[in-house]
């Protein structure tokens, strides 16, 4: 698999803090995901590093009245950045797909447009919501006020870098807090690039900053700063879990947490076409090679289709073609790193040693080159005690179970940990909205799986899958606090 094809002058290194870069000692080596070549280094935060960026974004949040000036301001400046980010789709892309798993196509084509919009969303919600006029005693006026808090924190994970930044960023920002923003120490380049044209776009400098570093470092000296007004973390719960306490600990901060999944795709005899819905299934299990939070890991199947669609699901899946994230058109991506790699093939491992069988993958594509590619993988057999059925893998490893009727099927996809997403393939409307209402999930798709570009739709788990929102109004609401005020006449 050596390819020759990606090049880039140079990464942009260090933290961003107050408008700026600022170097540090490289402490940190990452390496592309597609062959393993290094593709630069990396700072780890120190304390007092995080503690400079924290206070240079509030005293830059009170300088410039980022907080307190027209929403409409904000609103255009918040609209210049997403029109930078359209006229850097080219750069911004190749950055995104050489410095993680995503397809340098679909970077293009979707990750950076889908950022803009994304902001562009935001921005127009600056004016939209405001707080209320309630009713209250006789001669008095009751107000509640939404104010930013000041700071935000965000915590994001690898697998979407640019977009999972987007979907923190831009509601934080438009409501008018400032941003302290902790990327994956794996994938760190492609939002400095972001930050650059937040300064260019008339974001005060200061207002938004990026700190680098590994989690437990940087990302919770970040959470713990007393100046961190509320931390929004996507990643997995495990460390949600840690976030949470840390932030409970140190200023009973409120914290937005969009944390893993082990989604189910429940497919009724009804479903219809059976190629189109093995279509479905393989894409929800195998985008971006299924590191992606809502992949549709549980396939739960009537009986009566189980059999042809297996099948399909099992064709489809096969024709999946390896290939380096700088390669056109694009190709089945890499896992982000050798640790994931091991860890997802120790999960498949131990699973069939505890009685499933796999009917495909089970191991990773003979690819020379440095990267790490694991075939897609389906298992049957398991039960509910399996681990791959129990815990979220982050990798294209589909398990098959199979059912009767509606109880059973339901019964079997409610999860005992997680509740992100769930797809529900039938043509029976009555059974679509049955199923809908008993389904322990924050987001229920019926006949098609993934995210379209409504950013309306608010995105976030139940049970262990988080908590609180991303996307949608309740994002942005959750950007604010209230005061209450009462005016006695
Ligand atoms: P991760 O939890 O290992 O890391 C996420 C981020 O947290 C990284 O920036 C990391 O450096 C930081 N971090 C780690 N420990 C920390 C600590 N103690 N304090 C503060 N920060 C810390 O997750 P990951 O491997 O980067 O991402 C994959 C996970 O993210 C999966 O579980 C996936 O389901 C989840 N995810 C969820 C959503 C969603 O919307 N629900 C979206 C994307 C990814």
């Amino acid at each position: 698999m050596k390819d020759d094809t990606f090049h880039l002058d140079s990464v942009p290194g260090g933290h961003f803090i107050g408008g700026e870069r600022v170097e540090g000692r490289a402490e940190i080596e990452v390496l592309r995901p597609s062959d393993g070549g290094v593709m630069g280094t990396l700072p780890d935060a120190s304390g007092d590093l995080v503690d400079r960026a924290v206070r240079d974004a509030h005293r830059s949040w009170l300088a410039s009245g980022w907080g307190t000036r027209a929403p409409r301001e904000r609103a255009r400046v918040l609209s210049r950045w997403a029109d930078l980010i359209d006229a850097d789709a080219d750069a911004l892309g190749r950055l995104e797909a050489i410095g993680s798993t995503r397809p340098i196509a679909e970077a293009r084509a979707f990750d950076v447009p889908f950022t803009a919009e994304c902001i562009r969303f935001f921005a127009e919600c600056a004016d939209k919501f405001g707080g209320d006029a309630v009713p209250t005693q006789r001669d008095s006026l009751g107000l509640v006020l939404p104010e930013p808090y000041g700071v935000v924190a965000a915590i994001a994970p690898w697998n979407f870098p640019l977009m999972m930044a987007s979907w923190k960023c831009a509601p934080a920002l438009a409501a008018g807090n400032a941003m302290v923003l902790k990327p994956s120490e794996l994938t760190p380049y492609s939002v400095m690039r972001l930050a650059e044209l937040a300064i260019e776009a008339g974001v005060p400098p200061g207002v938004f900053n990026i700190v680098q570093g590994r989690g437990a470092s940087a990302g919770a000296a970040l959470v713990r700063h007393p100046l961190i007004g509320k931390v929004s973390f996507t990643g997995s719960t495990r460390t949600g879990a840690a976030i949470m306490s840390d932030a409970a600990r140190h200023g009973t901060k409120p914290v937005t947490l969009e944390l893993g999944g082990k989604s189910p795709q429940v497919v009724f005899d009804d479903a219809g076409d059976v190629d189109a819905v093995a279509g479905r299934i393989v894409r929800g299990f195998t985008s971006n090679a299924g590191q992606a939070c809502v992949s549709g890991t549980r396939l739960i199947v009537q009986r009566g289709i189980a059999d042809p669609l297996i099948d399909a699901v099992i064709a489809k899946a096969g024709a999946l073609r390896p290939g380096p994230t700088w390669r056109e058109p694009a190709c089945f991506p890499p896992i982000i790193s050798e640790t994931q790699a091991r860890k997802i093939h120790a999960a498949v491992r131990q699973t069939i040693d505890d009685g499933a069988s796999a009917l495909c993958g089970a191991d990773f594509f003979d690819c020379d080159g440095g990267g790490h590619y694991y075939r897609p993988t389906l298992l049957a057999g398991v039960t509910g005690e399996s681990l791959a059925v129990r815990e979220e893998i982050f990798g294209p490893v589909l398990t098959v179970q199979t059912f009767d009727d509606e109880d059973e099927a339901l019964a079997l996809a409610d999860h005992a940990t997680y509740g992100l997403a769930a797809g529900v393939h039938t043509l029976d409307i009555g059974r679509a909205l049955r199923a809908t209402r008993r389904i322990q999930a924050g987001t229920v798709w019926i006949n098609r799986f993934g995210r379209t570009w409504d950013f309306i739709i608010p995105t976030g788990g139940f049970k262990g899958s988080g908590l609180g929102k991303d996307l949608g109004r309740q994002a942005f609401e959750a950007n604010l606090r209230y005061k209450s005020v009462l005016i006695d006449f």
